[in-house]
C-alpha cells in the first residue's frame, strides 16, 4: 500500500469533531504507516507528537489533522541549503555526480543534462566511469538521445585526466554546465573514495551530488552520510522514487544526513526528474496533487507556437498524420504517465494501477507509428487520399493487417472530427457540455 493511501486511512479515522479517542486512533495509524514506509523511528516519533499537539490546539477534526500533518511534513523536508539547480557565477557550473554502482548516477547525469537543456543551457557531460566497460558507451547513448555534448577519451585510463580535460573544454567553449559522471562500487571502499577525492581536487566542483537509490531504504541514508563525511556532498538526488519504494526515505534522508534533497528521479526516461520542493511533495504525498509542478513541467516542454498551429488546423479539420506524430513526441517529453498523474489532484491515488503503463510503447501507439511510417509524405499530409489500393500497400509495408489499418484510420477520422467539434464549441467548455 502506498504511503498516500495509509495517510488517507489515518485521516479517515477521525469521525467526529473534538473526539479525542478518534484522534488517538488516527495518530496510531499514522505512526504505523510512517514506520512501515521506512521513515526513521526518531523522526516518526517527533512528527506524530507534534501533529497530535497541533491538531488538539486547532480543534480536533480531519482538516486540522491534515493541516498539522502538512506543516510538520514540510518542516521535516526543509533542510538548510540550496534547492534545485544552482548556477555558479563563473561558468561552467561544475557538478560531480557520485554514488554507489547501480544507484542511477549515469541516468541522473543524463536527466539533469536534459533538464538543463530544456531550459536553454549549454551542457557538457563527461564520461569518467572507467571501471565498467559499458559505462562510457551508456553515457554516449544517453547523450546522443538527448542531443547533449559529451567528453570522453577512449585512450585515457585516468578519470582525473578526463575530468580535467572536460573542464578545460567546457571553459574554453563557454558551456554553462559540466556534469561529471563517475564510477561507483557495490559498497563503499577506500579506492573509490580516493579516486573521487582526486577528481574533486582536480576540478574543484561547484557542487557534489550524491545519487541515492530509494529502493535501498535506510541504507541510502547510511551511505549518503559516509560520502558526506569522506568527500563532502552538497545535495542528494533520490533516484527510483517511482519503483516499489516505500517512500519514507524521501521523508527522512535530508533530515538525517543534513544535506538538502535537490531532485527526485521518478522513472527510467530522461524527462523523469523533478526539482524537490518540500511543500509540493507533501501535497502529493497527501493525495492533494501538485498543479504548480504540472504547469511548470508542461510549460518547459510544450512549444506554444506549435500548439496554436495545431489548434488552428484542428478547427479547420486539417489535422493530419504529421501533426499526430508531433503530438506524440510532445507527450513523450513530459515523461511517464505515472509521474504526471501524481500531480493531478484526485488522481494521485490512481498511479498504482497505472504504474506500468507506457503510453509511447503501448501496442496501439506502436501500430499507429508503424502505419504512418509506411505512408508517403503526401498521404501523411492528407488523410483523405486513402483508398483501397493505398490501404493495401500501407498494410503490407507496416506489417499490419488490412483490418487493423482500416480500424486505425477510422479511429483517426473520428478523433479529428471530435476534436474539431470540441474546438468549435470552445475547448474545455465544449467538452464539459458534451459530457453533461
Ligand atoms: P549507475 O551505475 O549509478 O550509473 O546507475 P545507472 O544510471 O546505470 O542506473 C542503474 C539502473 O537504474 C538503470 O537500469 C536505470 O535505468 C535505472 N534507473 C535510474 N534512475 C531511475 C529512476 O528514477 N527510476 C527507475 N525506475 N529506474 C531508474
Ligand atoms: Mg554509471
Amino acid at each position: 500500500d502506498s504511503i498516500t493511501g495509509s495517510i488517507k486511512n489515518a485521516v479517515n479515522k477521525i469521525r467526529h469533531k473534538d473526539d479525542v479517542a478518534s484522534l488517538k486512533k488516527a495518530i496510531t495509524e499514522l505512526k504505523k504507516s510512517l514506520l512501515k514506509a521506512d521513515v526513521h523511528h526518531k523522526t516518526t516519533k517527533e512528527l506524530v507528537t507534534n501533529v497530535e499537539l497541533e491538531t488538539k490546539a486547532a480543534g480536533i477534526g480531519q482538516d486540522s489533522f491534515l493541516n498539522a500533518l502538512k506543516s510538520e511534513l514540510t518542516k521535516l523536508l526543509t533542510t538548510e541549503g540550496n534547492q534545485g539547480f544552482v548556477f555558479s557565477s563563473t561558468p561552467p557550473t561544475t557538478i560531480l555526480m557520485t554514488g554507489l554502482q547501480g544507484s542511477g548516477k549515469t541516468t541522473t547525469t543524463g536527466k539533469l543534462a536534459n533538464y538543463l537543456k530544456t531550459r536553454k543551457k549549454k551542457v557538457l557531460v563527461a564520461a569518467c566511469d572507467l571501471q565498467r566497460l559499458a559505462a562510457v558507451e551508456q553515457l554516449k547513448q544517453i547523450a546522443a538521445q538527448i542531443e547533449v555534448d559529451i567528453y570522453f577519451d577512449d585512450n585515457e585510463k585516468d578519470p582525473v585526466k578526463i575530468a580535467k580535460a572536460a573542464q578545460e573544454k567546457a571553459t574554453k567553449e563557454l558551456y554553462d554546465v559540466l556534469l561529471i559522471d563517475t564510477a561507483g562500487r557495490l559498497a563503499i571502499d577506500e579506492e573509490l573514495m580516493a579516486q573521487l577525492k582526486n577528481v574533486k581536487d582536480a576540478v574543484n566542483p561547484d557542487e557534489i551530488f550524491y545519487v541515492a537509490d530509494s529502493l535501498t531504504g535506510h541504507d541510502a541514508t547510511k551511505t549518503a552520510t559516509s560520502f558526506k563525511e569522506q568527500i563532502g556532498i552538497d545535495g542528494v538526488v533520490l533516484s527510483k522514487y517511482d519503483g516499489d519504494t516505500k517512500g519514507g526515505v524521501a521523508l527522512s534522508i535530508a533530515h538525517q544526513v543534513g544535506v538538502p534533497l535537490r531532485f527526485i528521479g521518478i522513472g527510467e526516461k530522461m524527462p523523469d526528474i523533478e526539482v524537490f520542493i518540500p511543500d509540493r511533495i507533501v501535497s502529493r504525498l497527501l493525495g492533494l496533487g501538485d498543479i504548480e509542478g504540472l504547469a511548470e513541467k508542461t510549460s518547459a516542454v510544450i512549444d506554444e507556437k506549435k500548439a496554436k498551429e495545431v489548434t488552428k488546423k484542428i478547427k479547420k479539420g486539417q489535422f493530419n498524420f504529421n501533426d499526430f506524430l508531433d503530438q506524440l513526441a510532445m507527450m513523450s517529453k513530459l515523461g511517464s504517465m505515472k509521474s504526471i498523474l501524481g500531480m493531478i489532484p484526485g488522481l494521485s491515488g490512481m498511479t498504482g494501477a497505472l504504474k506500468d503503463m507506457d503510453f509511447e510503447n503501448s501496442s496501439e501507439i506502436r501500430s499507429i507509428k508503424a502505419m504512418i511510417g509506411s505512408m508517403t509524405p503526401k498521404e501523411r499530409e492528407n488523410p483523405d487520399l486513402m483508398n483501397p489500393s493505398r490501404k493495401k500497400r500501407i498494410a503490407k509495408g507496416s506489417g499490419l493487417s488490412e483490418v487493423q489499418v482500416n480500424k486505425i484510420l477510422k479511429q483517426f477520422k473520428n478523433a479529428s472530427k471530435m476534436a474539431k467539434k470540441l474546438s468549435s464549441k470552445g475547448g474545455m467548455k465544449g467538452l464539459q457540455n458534451m459530457m453533461s
